[in-house]
């Protein structure tokens, strides 16, 4: 079956990763930017990695037949230095016009400090200021549901910011009715140790009537599976689902919301 990948970390991984992905029915991959494992020592390490997004591996993805787009950001787990922040928030409208960026992303929070806060309104007001779409990560485990609320504020508050334009990433069951209600998309990460596995991703999906939701790998370099898509599609088949129906959650909903951004080419 054809399917999206709208969050994967693909600078991380090998090209054995690209071709199983394209052999499982993948027709395109989304990749966001975010924390490399280690922090970068300067702006000049974000330059490298928006050139590496933006040019590098959309050429790597294409010997595999696969469209690349991606996002640009600081993530939360280096905004902590709030000068390194805004210099590398300085940098990013220069790549906005690139062929393969689709917004600003994943942004939003880790600890939920005061710092992070002030990078994720910065960060906003970039995507408002340029029109451009949103991906926001959630941070993890006991911090996810107040950051979440921290996070849906902060885009409430922004009276430019239109929720259906925003994408919320890593919701869990005590996340994701805040997120819809709200009006905003909704994305589950499906992960092999963290997150959310595939049987609870399809046990919301089956709660949730399939509106405004996307699944992910959000495979980096640590501990992910590239083909965790694939695999909530045979869980979807083992339940019954139609094929009509697990298309439109794998393939027509991404397509869907990033179709807002005029560059991104729904694949025929
Ligand atoms: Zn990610």
């Amino acid at each position: 079956m054809r399917y999206l990948e709208p969050h994967a970390h693909m600078v991380s991984r090998t090209t054995d990763d690209y071709t199983a992905m394209a052999l499982a029915g993948c027709q395109a991959i989304c990749e966001p930017a975010f924390w490399a494992g280690f922090d970068r020592s300067s702006a000049r390490g974000f330059y490298d990695y928006f050139c590496q997004l933006t040019d590098h591996e959309p050429k790597r993805a294409a010997k595999f037949g696969l469209p690349h787009y991606c996002w640009l950001c600081i993530n939360p787990k280096e905004a902590e230095d709030v000068k390194l922040a805004e210099e590398v928030i300085a940098l990013i409208p220069q790549f906005l016009e690139k062929p393969n960026v689709l917004g600003i992303g994943e942004i939003g929070l880790n600890k939920n400090t005061r710092n992070e806060l002030m990078v994720l309104e910065k960060h906003v007001d970039l995507a408002a200021r340029y029109n451009q779409l949103i991906l926001v990560h959630t941070p993890h485990l006991e911090d996810k549901l107040k950051g979440t609320r921290l996070i849906l504020d902060v885009l409430k508050n922004d009276r430019r910011i239109r929720p259906e334009r925003v994408i919320i990433d890593h919701v869990e069951e005590h996340t994701i009715d805040l997120v819809l209600d709200a009006g905003f998309w909704a994305g589950m990460t499906l992960y092999p140790e963290s997150k959310c596995s595939v049987p609870r991703a399809v046990d919301m999906v089956e709660e949730h009537a399939k509106g405004r939701l996307w699944m992910n790998s959000a495979c980096d370099w640590g501990v992910s599976d590239p083909l965790a898509v694939p695999k909530a599609i045979l869980e979807m088949k083992r339940r019954g689902h139609s094929a009509a129906s697990i298309d439109r959650m794998v393939f027509q909903n991404p397509a869907r919301f990033l179709s807002q951004c005029p560059k991104f080419k729904t694949p025929v």
